[in-house]
C-alpha cells in the first residue's frame, strides 16, 4: 500500500475523482497522525496498468492523477431489443472469433475518448451546453452491421452504423462538439466520421475475418430491425468526464 492510500483509508477519501457536493465547509476533530513508519512508500505517479483486469484491453493513454477520461456521446436505452439482436449475432460471430465480448454500454460517440484537468471540466461542459442550444432533435435507427478497428489496432468492434438520417443531424453535432475540442485544444472526431454504436468487441485486428460474415449478420440485423429495433427519438447529447455525467437536451 504507498502512504498516500494509507492516508486516504486512515481520513476517509477527498479524492478530486469523486463527484461529492463539496458543500459549505465545517470544522472537523483534529485525528492522530497515523503511524506510517511500516508502510512501504510508492511514488504517487506509479500506476501498473493491468489489461486482464478489463478483458485483455490496454489503455490509450497512460493513467496520470487528476487526468479524466472524458468522451461526448449519445446514450441508446433500447436495451432489450439490442440485446435480441446481440445473442443472434453473436452465434455467427464465434464461428470466426473464439472469444468475443459484449460492449458494456450502448453509446455513438461523437467524440475520440480526450483527457480534460479537473479544473477544465466545468468550463467544458458549459461550452458544449451553449454550443448545442438551439439543435433540433432527430430520429435514429440503424442501417447496417460495420466492423471497425481502434486506433491502435487492439480491438476490433462490431458495430450497428447509424442511418443516413441520422448520420446528417450527427454530423451537424459533432460539428459543434469539434469547435468545443478545439477550444479547449483537444483533438477533434474524425475528418470523416462514420457514426455507429458497437455491441461486441474481440481482441485484436480481426477486420478481415469479420468482414467476410458481414452478409450473415446484415441479414439478421434487417430481421430485427423488421421486429423489434425501431428508430428512437434522440432527445438528449451525453458527455462523461471521469465519473460526472452531464446531459444537454435537444430543441
Ligand atoms: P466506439 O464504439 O465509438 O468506441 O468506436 C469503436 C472504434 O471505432 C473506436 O475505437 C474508433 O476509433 C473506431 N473508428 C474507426 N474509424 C472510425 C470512423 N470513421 N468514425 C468513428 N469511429 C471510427
Amino acid at each position: 500500500m504507498s502512504g498516500l492510500s494509507y492516508i486516504c483509508d486512515e481520513y476517509g477519501s477527498n479524492s478530486e475523482d469523486s463527484d461529492t457536493d463539496k458543500g459549505q465547509e465545517f470544522d472537523r476533530p483534529k485525528l492522530p497522525a497515523p503511524n506510517l513508519s511500516k508502510v512501504v512508500v510508492v511514488a504517487s505517479h506509479t500506476h501498473t496498468d493491468n489489461p486482464e483486469l478489463h478483458g485483455g484491453r490496454s489503455r490509450l493513454f497512460p493513467h496520470v492523477r487528476g487526468n479524466w477520461a472524458s468522451f461526448v456521446y449519445v446514450n441508446y436505452d433500447q436495451i432489450d431489443a439490442v440485446c435480441n439482436l446481440i445473442d443472434k449475432l453473436e452465434e455467427v460471430v464465434v464461428t470466426k472469433s473464439e472469444s468475443c465480448h459484449r460492449c458494456d454500454d450502448f453509446h455513438i460517440s461523437l467524440s475520440r475518448t480526450f483527457v480534460l484537468k479537473y479544473h477544465f471540466i466545468s468550463a467544458f461542459s458549459s461550452s458544449l451546453h451553449k454550443c448545442l442550444a438551439n439543435t433540433e432533435s432527430f430520429h435514429l435507427g440503424f442501417g447496417a452491421v460495420k466492423i471497425y478497428c481502434n486506433e491502435d489496432c487492439s480491438r476490433t468492434f462490431i458495430s450497428l452504423e447509424v442511418d443516413p438520417f441520422a448520420q446528417k443531424h450527427l454530423q451537424e453535432i459533432s460539428n459543434k462538439v469539434d469547435q468545443v475540442l478545439t477550444e479547449f485544444q483537444l483533438p477533434p472526431f474524425y475528418e470523416n466520421p462514420s457514426f455507429h454504436m458497437s455491441i461486441l468487441w474481440v481482441n485484436g485486428d480481426k477486420k478481415f475475418e469479420l468482414e467476410s460474415i458481414l452478409d450473415e449478420l446484415n441479414e439478421i440485423l434487417s430481421q430485427e430491425v423488421e421486429k423489434s429495433l425501431h428508430a428512437v427519438l434522440v432527445e438528449t447529447i451525453n458527455c462523461k468526464s471521469g465519473n460526472k455525467y452531464f446531459q444537454y437536451k435537444l430543441r
